[in-house]
């Protein structure tokens, strides 16, 4: 059975505790793959091994830095047909779903920041008293911590900036979905990229993640993943006065207003319900439908669920694929029984499927108010709930029963009403008549329990770097 391993110092390493984790497939439920079970010993290796290499590169010229993401950038194009099936049998995503989407996706964000690094600057204040320059230093070694849903895509989008920034990098990718970092590292070493820059523990959340959080010498936190384990690490980042970002769970609204051409847009409304099985943080959860329109836009939405093929990641018409790992399954389908015992009528779906993997049936619940456990705690799998509104006031109050704030999508031809409503929804990324539309400089983040700061942009290259004010007088 394949065994992968930490990238440490440049070099693959096992654990030091000896001890190894089950990897899964998730389209049989079969183990096909062993990952190193890391400890803090480990991450203590990589602290030192990033220690050692940040005098060097964080001197290097800004266009260095770019030069060797570019290069990691161009060694993972040239292997995208086998990431993606890497991807796609770890995570159990559509194989096209991952090559054509999330694995350039990641290519993308490795580009993307190659050109921040050349492009960053800094402010200088005058005028007022003498002049002041601030400089943008580089934090020293930091850590990443990221999730399953979209393991190399999120991975990337945050190595990238801290390794642009000048900074060196402890990275822990999910220890469900270990695949795609480990291959990282191995074309890191192909092209060799200067080593202990950017270094790989693998393991357990508690066992690795907390051993990075909590290590003295590592000097801001980049994380993504659940609510749950973000107020955890906050808990601890906190007192430490340590820099952390937070990207946490979401709760988002679909608003569908009667005047939205709707029906155009089915695919797309389908899509951001259901893409990568709902395992997408921006995925929209609760359908509020304008009451006119309402029972209209049920069936038709309904119909088009019921066309969506659930099948092996490798099969090419198959939409979605099995849910990511046996807990995360037992979650969702303990999640919908829920919503049938808070009085949910399930329109389609509401079962797994008769066959070895851990495949759900994407679902469709209508009947339950703002104030269900259904409509208020992130399921994160192929269940959307619809609720009906009759006015702006109403959407609005409906789009923010939440404690989450993530994300929203607002379907209207109004485009005063979709502005008003833009700026009154508690989230922190708003479409209008789209979904997922991204553009890599722009802000990236939710408020509430959807986390803490912002991604993207210079805003990640800011995160990554302390300013410092050097004031002159000029008499
Ligand atoms: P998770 O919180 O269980 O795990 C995320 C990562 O944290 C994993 O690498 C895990 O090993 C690690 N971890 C677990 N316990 C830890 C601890 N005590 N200390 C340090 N690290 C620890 O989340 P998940 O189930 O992997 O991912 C799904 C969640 O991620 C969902 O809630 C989803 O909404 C969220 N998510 C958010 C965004 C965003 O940008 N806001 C993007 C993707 C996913």
């Amino acid at each position: 059975m394949q065994r992968l391993t930490h990238w440490i110092d440049g070099k693959a390493q096992a654990s030091d505790s000896g001890r190894w984790l089950e990897v899964f497939d998730p389209a049989s439920g079969q183990a096909y793959a062993q990952v190193a079970s890391g400890n803090a010993a480990d991450v203590a290796k990589a602290v030192t091994a990033a220690q050692n290499a940040f005098p060097a590169w964080s001197r290097l010229p800004n266009s260095e830095r770019a030069h060797w993401l570019e290069a990691l950038a161009t060694a993972l194009e040239a292997r995208l047909d086998d990431v993606a099936h890497a991807e796609s049998r770890d995570g159990g995503k559509p194989f096209a779903l991952a090559r054509d989407v999330e694995i350039p996706r990641a290519i993308s964000n490795l580009r993307f920041f190659a050109h921040a690094a050349t492009q960053f600057a800094s402010e200088s204040h005058h005028g007022q008293a003498g002049l002041n320059y601030t400089l943008r230093q580089p934090l020293g070694v930091v850590g990443t911590i990221s999730p399953w849903n979209l393991p190399l895509y999120l991975f990337t989008w945050k190595i990238a900036p801290a390794l642009a920034a000048g900074n060196t990098v402890v990275a822990k990718p999910s220890e469900i979905t270990p695949l795609t970092a480990t291959l990282l590292g191995e074309l890191a070493s192909d092209i060799k990229f200067p080593r202990g820059v950017l270094n790989i523990v693998h393991g357990l959340g508690p066992d690795v993640g907390e051993a990075i959080v909590t290590h003295e010498a590592i000097k801001a936190v980049s994380f993504t993943g659940s609510t749950a384990v973000g107020r955890h690490i906050a808990g601890i980042t906190g007192p430490m006065l340590k820099k952390a970002s937070l990207e946490l769970g979401g709760k988002n609204p679909t608003l569908v207003f009667a005047d939205s051409d709707w029906r155009d847009n089915l695919d797309t409304l389908v899509r951001s319900a259901f893409q990568n099985s709902g395992q997408i943080c921006l995925c929209g959860s609760r359908l509020l439908v304008e009451r006119g329109i309402y029972h209209e836009f049920r069936d038709a939405f309904v119909e088009r669920v019921l066309a969506l093929r659930v099948g092996d990641p490798m099969d090419s018409d198959a939409r979605l694929g099995p849910l990511v790992s046996q807990a995360h399954f037992d979650k969702v389908v303990a999640a919908i029984a829920r919503a049938r015992a808070e009085g949910g009528h399930v329109l389609c779906g509401g079962q797994a499927l008769d066959r070895p993997g851990w495949f759900v049936a994407p679902t469709v619940i209508e009947g339950l108010g703002p104030d269900s456990l259904s409509n208020r705690e992130e399921i994160f799998g192929p269940v959307v709930t619809l609720q009906a509104f009759d006015d702006d006031d109403a959407a609005l109050r409906l789009a923010n029963a939440t404690d989450y704030g993530l994300a929203a999508s607002i379907w209207t031809r109004d485009l005063n009403r979709a502005h008003r409503i833009a700026a009154d929804i508690r989230a922190g990324i708003v479409w209008i008549n789209t979904w997922l539309m991204r553009d890599l400089r722009t802000p990236f983040g939710g408020v509430g329990q959807s986390g803490l700061g912002r991604e993207g942009g210079f805003e990640a290259m800011r995160f990554f770097t302390e300013p410092k004010n050097v004031g002159i007088s000029l008499t």
